[in-house]
């Protein structure tokens, strides 16, 4: 016996009508690339995506053709991306901060069509054009007063869109492709990660309820991870689907640049990576601001360290959403809000449940196996393999439809971590940054955050380093605060109380920067080229 309930399928711009017919007026606010503030609502981008898709049409645009983006988040951008879905086609998000031959490489492997380009990235397209051989056409997103020469065949999007906005968004199946977000690639090529219709908007609904990112209408959501780090962790569907207002803040992503919107816009929720939330405190530090208006804060894409999450809370009242995820996982795996039986800790108790990357939604199954697939107590301390299953996460990539996954269905993160009894996660390593000492295994995420507790420490990182007698062992790559700089000793004495004897890192090097990926993580591969030759005083 089948449901006798409608056939209505899950589109992902069905979101947009929602939002233009039930939050019509609520404000979208950005940062605009030429410079000033720009205000529209989610009426006027559900008017002008449709724009976009009926000039898509009308440029033969066909089902399932890529459209790629190279844009900061603005309102052009989510035009763009809901414009290219009405279509019928696919928006691929394309990472500026890719080295320039990888997004050469990532255009041609997705074969995009259509390329919309910001201006501050028109010189690099300029220099790459010869090589992107599937794009057709290139669409600046500006008007015709600010287009720049360029020896490019590219129009100014003001000019270039439909001059009205009479189209029915195309009919497509829910599971047709949606979206296109390639890995960054660490190792070997990117690849491809494809999201369908129904994917993202289960995603969407998912990673919102009450116990995850819980937005609501009421509140002003600046989205600072950009569109184009792994699905805009879902936030470009989150905000219109409840009817959140937008603040979109451009490429100006700096910490007084910041702050500037978060207090104007009184913004209630944002959310980025560390390294961001890092740039504002110091920011909020050297000019006493506060923050009056911001309520919750999302942190994500690498570990929050414990100092942040008690900064924001105890010095700002902000409370902190420490996230987990993956491109592959849509991306959200698992948010850290307190359940009923923890949110009355308090202190270091509440603090070493915030550290954890927290509990999955509804359509996030997850668990932890040995290499041999049997899966491990949730005891909140036995670590292995972190494995996920659920409708929003990867089973092939892009041009190899060969699943991924082991012989129960599970997508083998690469991360290492435990789950507690509560169901709280704890990432303790990628598998390939842990740190193996004479067999045993070193987590380095847990050292850094040490290390970052400490006053004087603007950054750590921990990599292992070739030992002879235990393999590897721990070495702390520190980033001084120019006052109250640590010595060696001052910063292993302050580690030593807090770790089992042997996870004390063996050496601490100081240095000036600390080189980030793409996506502004912490580059180990780099940091083990650099410091590859390196011995340890007793290595
Ligand atoms: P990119 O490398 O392009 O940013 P992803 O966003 O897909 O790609 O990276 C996912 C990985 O980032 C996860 O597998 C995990 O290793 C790491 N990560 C994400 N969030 C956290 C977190 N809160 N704590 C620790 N690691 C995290």
């Amino acid at each position: 016996m089948r449901g006798l309930m409608q056939d209505w399928p899950l589109l992902c711009h069905k979101i947009l009508d929602h939002a233009a017919l039930h939050h019509g007026g609520r404000e979208v606010v950005s940062r605009s690339v030429e410079g000033p503030i720009h205000r529209t609502t989610y009426s006027a981008i559900h008017s002008r995506a449709r724009r976009v898709a009926k000039k898509l049409h009308a440029n033969n645009f066909g089902i399932g053709q890529r459209g790629a983006t190279l844009a900061w988040n603005t309102w052009r951008h989510m035009e763009v991306w809901y414009g290219l879905m009405g279509a019928g086609g696919v928006y691929h998000t394309l990472n500026p901060r890719l080295f320039p031959e990888q997004l050469a490489w990532i255009v041609n492997d997705a074969a995009d069509r259509m390329l919309f380009v910001d201006l501050t990235f028109l010189p690099l397209v300029e220099k790459l054009r010869d090589q992107l051989k599937s794009v057709q056409r290139i669409v600046v997103l500006t008007d015709a007063a600010h287009m720049p020469d360029t020896p490019l065949d590219a129009e100014p999007y003001e000019e270039w869109l439909a001059a009205d906005d009479d189209f029915a968004w195309c009919a497509v199946d829910e599971n047709a492709a949606a979206g296109m977000c390639y890995t960054s690639g660490t190792t070997g090529n990117p690849k491809g990660v494809v999201y369908s219709h129904r994917s993202n908007v289960l995603h969407a609904l998912a990673g919102n309820m009450p116990d995850m990112l819980g937005l609501a209408s009421r509140d002003r959501l600046m989205p600072v991870v950009p569109m184009f780090h792994a699905n805009c962790w879902a936030l470009a569907y989150v905000a219109p689907l409840v009817g959140a207002s937008l603040v979109m803040p451009g490429s100006k992503l700096d910490g007084a640049s910041i702050y500037e919107l978060l207090d104007q816009e009184q913004v209630t929720i944002t959310a980025a990576v560390p390294t961001i939330w890092m740039m504002l405190l110091q920011h909020l530090q050297e000019t006493g601001h506060e923050l009056p208006h911001l309520e919750r804060v999302v942190i994500g894409g690498a570990a929050c360290p414990r100092s942040m999450i008690e900064i924001f809370e105890s010095r700002y009242d902000v409370s902190v959403l420490h996230a987990w995820g993956m491109t592959e996982m849509s991306p959200i795996g698992t948010i850290c809000t307190l359940k009923p039986e923890l949110v009355d800790l308090m202190g270091d108790a509440r603090l070493d449940v915030q550290e954890k990357q927290g509990h999955a939604p509804f359509t996030v199954e997850m668990r932890v196996t040995d290499d041999d697939g049997n899966e491990l107590p949730r005891d909140g301390k036995t670590f292995g393999r972190l494995k996920v299953r659920g409708p929003a996460i990867a089973r092939a990539y892009f041009g190899n439809e060969a699943e991924v996954l082991d012989e129960d269905g599970y997508f083998d993160t690469g991360d290492v971590a435990h789950i507690d009894a509560h169901g709280y996660m704890r990432v303790t390593d990628r598998s390939k940054d842990v740190i193996k000492s004479g067999g045993e295994w070193i987590s380095s995420i847990e050292l850094e955050n040490l290390a970052m507790g400490h006053p004087g420490v603007a950054e750590a990182a921990v990599i292992g380093v070739h030992h002879m007698k235990w393999d590897e062992r721990p070495l702390l790559i520190v980033v001084p605060k120019s006052e109250d700089a640590p010595t060696r000793e001052t910063l292993l004495d302050y580690m030593r109380p807090q770790v089992a004897k042997w996870w004390v890192p063996d050496d601490v090097v100081f240095v000036d920067e600390i080189p980030h990926t793409a996506t502004g993580k912490i580059q180990k591969t780099a940091l083990r080229e650099m410091f590859r030759d390196y011995r340890l005083p007793d290595g």
